[in-house]
């Protein structure tokens, strides 16, 4: 099963993802964390990658679908793979199916998760990680126990380079015209499932397993 989630910055693609990875066997595969681990390993990857990302810009597209197809077909991907944040062009939409048409696998849904543009601003920049477990916090709606702590291994808590206001808005602009003309190209599909991202996160969770009609339980279909 491969799901890929869609939606702008800030309406909980990564926690909902790391939540639905908790619950199946599928792979969450994330592109803008493999730029940040790029980043902070200085490869080559993540010098080009960083020009784009702190300035809130899409990353040209041959560099992100040559990333995410080779990650995508790992051997620890075999079960499927839950995107988060890849395809954000058409390009890459098409792509993906290409790719995935290739190895005889499809995508099998498609999330559409959203909340109100202020609710999307003050998430993106009240956000933390944790520097050593990645564990994501929000300074307003839910902080760790101390401040600048991670809760579960004690870890630093860090502000991402684009979490800022000013480039948070440009990112929500990049999304409006690049990104969201994929829902309708997945719609006419018939692969969209509409998810309100408003409100706790377990509930939202909750809504997604819902959508998915995987009731929590594993796909234990190995992917053909
Ligand atoms: P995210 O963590 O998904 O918010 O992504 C952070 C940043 O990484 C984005 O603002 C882009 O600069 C870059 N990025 C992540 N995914 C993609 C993608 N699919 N295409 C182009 N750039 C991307």
């Amino acid at each position: 099963m491969n799901v890929v989630l869609v939606g702008p910055p800030g309406a909980g693609k990564g926690t909902q993802a790391a939540a639905l990875e908790e619950k199946t066997k599928l792979k969450h595969i994330a592109s803008g964390e493999l730029f940040r681990q790029h980043m902070r390993d200085e490869t080559e990857l993540g010098k080009l990658a960083r020009t784009y990302v702190d300035r809130g810009e899409l990353v040209p597209d041959d560099i992100v679908i040559t990333m995410i197809l080779e990650r995508i077909f790992q051997p620890d991907c075999e079960h499927g793979v839950i995107l988060d944040g890849f395809p954000r062009t058409k390009e890459q939409a098409a792509a993906l199916e290409r790719a995935l048409e290739e190895h005889q696998q499809k995508i099998d849904a498609v999330i559409f998760l959203n909340a109100p543009r202020d609710v999307l601003l003050k998430r993106i920049v009240g956000r933390q990680t944790c520097r050593n477990c990645q564990t994501p916090y929000n300074i307003y709606y839910s902080p760790p126990r101390e401040e600048g702590v991670c809760d579960l291994c004690g870890g630093d808590l860090y502000t991402r380079s684009d979490d800022n206001m000013e480039t948070a808005r440009h990112r929500l602009e990049v999304y409006l015209q690049q990104t969201a003309p994929l829902i309708e190209h997945y719609r006419a599909l018939g692969l969209l499932h509409e998810v309100d991202g408003l409100g706790d996160i377990h509930e939202v969770t909750a809504r997604l397993v819902r959508e998915l009609g995987i009731n929590g339980e594993l796909p234990h279909q190995p992917r053909t």
